[in-house]
């Protein structure tokens, strides 16, 4: 049962209090066993039961629970470079997806990617995460489009799962757009989503949530309604990416379908806010999509305000926010969408666990719970995220396990 010492301040993120409490403990350590949490606490008070067990030194660094990415769209084939050069000489997102770029260029490239090839590349974005710090990721399908496309995905997620440990939640998001083979029937699309696919996923585990981009270019909020009628018969609870690029009551209606979280909301109005808060979603910020598309952040001061959990993610994927770095995006929260540290960093524990239905298992340091966390090097959350650079999560432990590679 290892002890973990020498730790300035362990941040153990409990649930308890508001977005700003993130539960200092200074001069702590930390003890584990298979994998969980049996002990933490100021180093004066580590129990005698604790005494003779293996040392190991942080090091004076902070301790933190492993990073939860709530939002990412992991597999997919190709990239769009090219577009990104686009969107610098000022061409807009919609004018790219409307010239058949976009969601449906990846949808493309993944559907002729090999299930082999978008798992060995999976991994590879996953050993990257963990060095970052992140623990536990939540994967969202929606670049196959068809039947079996979409199971492709999915079954990378279930089989990553299978051999990773870290803690992987997948997502179906086959109402991402409307493939352009269906162009001229919407209905058939919303049809084999939900009366082929649902059935088969639901029926094999492969995901949890259903996600539904409602927007102008992708799926209407009555489409959505349909789609989350459907999910929810099937034990799929909902997600949405809503009111990113346009008000279209998003927040509204993730209250309305009692959703787990609601993500982008750069766009909401006040009574979308106040909903979502009465409904208890979780809000997701995803400041580096707004930072890629030059667009407003999502206000989560305004959120916090009016009571809301903020969660904060990458939404890694390879149009609106190519990167996954997860602690740039907590900077990001902080100096676009006026978060202090520690509500970024609640953000990305345990209300990110959260938003993911994983807060009984991660994003907190309380014994029971998975000993995945994080030496970071310097003083305070403030300091890490004020003097920002690549590196400063010197190590990341999953269930108990120094990552090395
Ligand atoms: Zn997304």
């Amino acid at each position: 049962m290892p002890v973990l010492e020498n730790i300035s301040t362990l941040y153990t993120c409990a649930a308890a209090g508001g977005q700003n409490e993130i539960h200092p403990v200074k001069d702590a350590a930390l003890a584990w066993d298979d994998g969980l949490v049996t002990w933490v606490g100021p180093r004066d008070d580590i129990p005698t039961s604790l005494r003779d067990e293996e040392r190991l030194d942080a090091g004076g660094r902070l301790a933190l629970p492993g990073l939860v990415d709530c939002h990412t769209h992991l597999a997919f084939g190709g990239w769009r470079a090219d577009e990104f050069e686009m969107r610098c000489r000022g061409t807009d997102y919609l004018e790219i997806a409307r010239a058949g770029g976009g969601i449906a260029s990846t949808m493309r490239h993944t559907r002729a990617a090999s299930a082999d090839d978008l798992l060995t590349r999976s991994r590879g974005f996953l050993r990257r995460m963990a060095r970052l710090g992140v623990t536990t990721v939540e994967c969202k399908s929606g670049y196959g489009l068809t039947a079996e496309d979409e199971l492709k995905l999915l079954r990378v997620y279930a089989q990553l799962k299978e051999e990773q440990d870290m803690e992987i939640v997948a997502t179906f998001l086959g109402a991402h757009i409307v493939p352009p083979e269906f162009r001229e029937d919407r209905e058939g699309y919303i049809a084999l989503l939900i009366d082929e696919l649902m059935p088969r996923i639901a029926g094999e585990g492969l995901a949890e949530f259903c996600d539904v981009f409602v927007e102008e270019t992708a799926f209407s909020a009555e489409e959505a309604r349909r789609i989350f009628g459907a999910s929810r018969r099937h034990g799929l609870r909902g997600k949405l990416h809503a009111d990113q690029l346009s008000d279209t009551g998003g927040a509204a209606l993730a209250a309305e379908i009692g959703a787990v979280s609601a993500d982008h909301l750069e766009q909401s109005n006040d009574e979308g806010i106040r909903a979502l808060v009465e409904a208890g979603v979780v809000a997701v910020c995803l400041p580096l999509a707004s930072l890629y598309l030059n667009q407003p952040p999502m206000p989560a001061r305004r959120f916090i305000e009016a009571g809301a959990d903020v969660a904060v993610a990458t939404d890694f994927n390879p149009g609106s926010a190519p990167t996954y770095d997860l602690p740039l995006a907590l900077m990001l929260a902080c100096t676009m969408s006026r978060m202090t540290p520690a509500e970024a960093v609640k953000g990305a524990t345990i209300l990110a666990a959260r938003a993911i239905g994983r807060e009984h298992r991660v994003g907190s340091l309380e014994p029971g719970k998975r000993a995945d966390f994080i030496l970071v090097e310097a003083e305070s959350v403030n300091h890490w995220l004020y003097h920002f650079r690549p590196g400063a999560v010197s190590d990341t432990f999953i269930k108990g396990k120094r990552i090395t590679s």
